[in-house]
């Protein structure tokens, strides 16, 4: 297929998704794939644009479908990726991100060998734990969770082709949308993309 498909995984607090953000605002020809989930809307969430949500009935009967590439639970709540979008964006030359976590990535990997994953790390440990302490608002029982879910997000970091490290963000932005570009000059996309001129060398 001559999209390029790219998984970006992180811990909560490493930044991924104003990174996301700034890629998609700086290459159009990126899409970001909106994820189905059955939690419930945050504040400023819209339907559609930042997950379709859905019920837990209706997650699990398009779910036993075949309607998703991969789907997962995360924090209590089931996430999963639509097949048919992504196959139409894919074969349509359309470079797709999906912002998933470390077990819809190795869904993603066994079903396209071809994706890209890209692991956002923060510069360190003290720093994670500052962003995920928040306002201070929080009690230590809660911070020790979320502390906790990002270690174990993080140990899958050596699943992943290329790691970012979120110090600075202008930084990691430049090197996310490097990431991206040298994604587009791997050999299967760019046979896809010049079949002419691929065909007389390489025959299968
Ligand atoms: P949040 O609910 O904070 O938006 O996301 C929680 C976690 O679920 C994040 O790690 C996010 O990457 C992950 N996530 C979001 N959408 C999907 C999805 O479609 N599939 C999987 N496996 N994880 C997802």
């Amino acid at each position: 297929m001559p999209g390029t498909l790219l998984i970006v995984s992180a811990p909560s607090g490493a930044g991924k998704t104003t990174l996301v953000r700034e890629l998609l605002k700086r290459d159009g020809r990126v899409q970001l794939s909106v994820s189905c989930t059955t939690r419930q809307p945050r504040s400023g969430e819209v339907q559609g644009r930042d997950y379709n949500f859905v019920g837990v009935d209706e997650f699990l009967a398009m779910r036993s479908r075949g309607e998703f590439l991969e789907s997962a639970e995360v924090h209590g709540n089931f996430y999963g990726t639509s097949l048919r979008w992504l196959e139409r964006q894919l074969a349509a030359g359309r470079d797709v991100l999906l912002e998933i976590d470390w077990q819809g990535a190795q869904q993603v990997r066994r079903a396209f060998g071809q994706a890209v994953g890209i692991f956002i790390l923060p510069p360190s440990m003290a720093i994670l734990e500052q962003r995920l302490r928040g306002r201070g608002t929080d009690d230590e029982a809660t911070i020790a969770r979320r502390i906790h879910a990002a270690l174990a997000e993080m140990r899958h970091v050596a699943e992943f082709d290329y790691v970012i490290i979120n110090d600075d963000l202008q930084t990691a932005i430049t090197d996310l949308q490097a990431v991206v570009h040298a994604a587009r000059l791997r050999l299967a996309p760019q046979r896809a993309r010049h079949p002419e001129l691929f065909s007389p060398l390489l025959q299968d």
